[in-house]
């Protein structure tokens, strides 16, 4: 067993957070044996004053799009055309294989250490992703953009789910396979359903976009005749294992539709691309974790998404509790993805955590002494990539800035 000494920061399931200054986190076979204030041990690992915390969990990100983000901001539907589907494309064979484990590094760089990732189009890119998060060890779903409508490959609507059916193999408790239509107008109508019935049968979870721009939810209306959520409800899409992506331009009927699934917010992501502001408040309704949406945001910081959040709904006149934010951000994140062993630092946990350079995060001068609240504050608004000192998942260090620092 391995025994932890540090400052523990983490919520709990039953709700509230725990902040343990001089705290105790014993791990035995990479699963969390016990989390509390310190007490005395034989042997243990002292890493204070630095800040433990859960790994971060990405409930929205595309693989293949990492070598875009930062560049070419411009409507949402040029922007798949002329950067994105390109870029896709490419993502095969040994390309795959190269950038899935260079993407995993990044993200586990930044601290996140369970996701919901999105692959390219072709199956070899989805077993490249699948042995790159294995061999990290993290908690994922992982599935391909399932499209038949301006597809960057050749392929038919029953080839696409014949494919998706062969892929689901790869499916597992902690790396599910995700039936991921794209979004609305990727799909035929004949393609949704199908994904909607298989992901039934199979007992698969579901992600896909919703409501990210204006235009897009016009363009659905035109081709489907219906609500962007109508399409989704009629093709079986929408239930407890369904993962949305945005949900920006919604009406309360909408929203009421999708409060049984789970909401990935992307405010880097719609602030870069200029979509809108979701509604924070109206989504509580759902499981809502936060979502990088690498390539459109600018990089897999979940601690930058949550800062974004606190700005846009700020500045819409009513800002998340920064403590509701880190939740979001961790516990809440694993729970959208239904991964109850994940996204807190509690006994029967895969021991997946962080620890934040203390110096980094609060400055000096700072009183000795602060509240729960105060402290989330400073982690939120402080807290990046900079600030990541170690990341361990299932207890096994895999990322350290221990040496590097001065
Ligand atoms: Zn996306």
């Amino acid at each position: 067993m391995e025994t932890y000494r540090a400052h523990i920061v983490t919520p709990h399931a039953a709700g509230g957070w725990a902040d343990w200054v001089d705290g105790r986190l014993d791990v035995e076979g990479g699963v969390i044996r016990s989390a509390g204030p310190w007490r005395r041990a034989a042997s243990y690992t002292d890493v204070r004053p630095h800040l433990m915390l859960p790994g971060l969990v990405d409930v929205h990100a595309h693989v293949p799009q990492l070598p875009v983000c930062g560049v070419h901001p411009e409507n949402l539907l040029d922007w798949l055309q002329k950067w994105t589907f390109p870029l896709e494309a490419r993502f095969r064979g040994a390309r795959a294989r190269t950038l899935s484990a260079g993407f995993i590094r990044e993200m586990l760089g930044h601290g996140t250490t369970t996701a919901a990732l999105y692959t390219s189009a072709w199956p070899d890119s989805v077993q490249a992703c699948f042995d790159a998060a294995r061999e990290a060890g993290i908690h994922a779903w992982i599935g391909p953009p399932l499209m038949d409508v301006g597809a960057y490959r050749t392929v038919t609507t029953r080839g696409v789910l014949a494919e998706t059916r062969r892929l689901a193999r790869l499916d597992s408790s902690r790396l599910r396979f995700a039936v991921t239509p794209r979004f609305a107008l990727s799909c035929t109508m004949e393609l949704l359903t199908g994904a909607g019935d298989l992901a039934r049968e199979l007992e698969l979870p579901v992600q896909t976009h919703i409501a990210e721009q204006r235009d897009e939810c016009r363009a659905v209306r035109r081709r489907f005749h219906r609500s962007y959520v109508e399409v989704y409800k009629r093709a079986g899409l929408i239930g407890p294992h369904s993962l949305f992506a945005h949900a920006i331009w919604l009406t309360d009927r909408e929203w009421k539709r999708l409060s049984v699934s789970a909401i990935a917010h992307c405010p880097t992501s719609n602030l870069f691309l200029n979509s809108g502001v979701m509604d924070w408040w109206r989504a509580q309704s759902a499981r809502v974790g936060l979502g990088s949406d690498v390539g459109a945001g600018p990089d897999l910081s979940i601690f930058r998404v949550a800062r974004a959040a606190w700005t846009v709904h700020m500045m819409a006149g009513a800002p998340p509790a920064a403590g509701d934010l880190l939740r979001a951000a961790t516990l809440g994140g694993a729970q959208a993805l239904g991964f109850d062993d994940a996204g807190s630092l509690e006994a029967g946990k895969s021991a997946d955590f962080i620890l934040l350079d203390a110096a980094r995060v609060i400055p000096p001068g700072a009183p000795e002494v602060e509240s729960t609240d105060d402290l989330l504050s400073r982690i939120l608004h402080r807290a990046g990539h900079s600030s990541i000192y170690q990341v361990y998942v299932a207890g096994r260090l895999l990322v350290d800035n221990a040496t590097h620092k001065c």
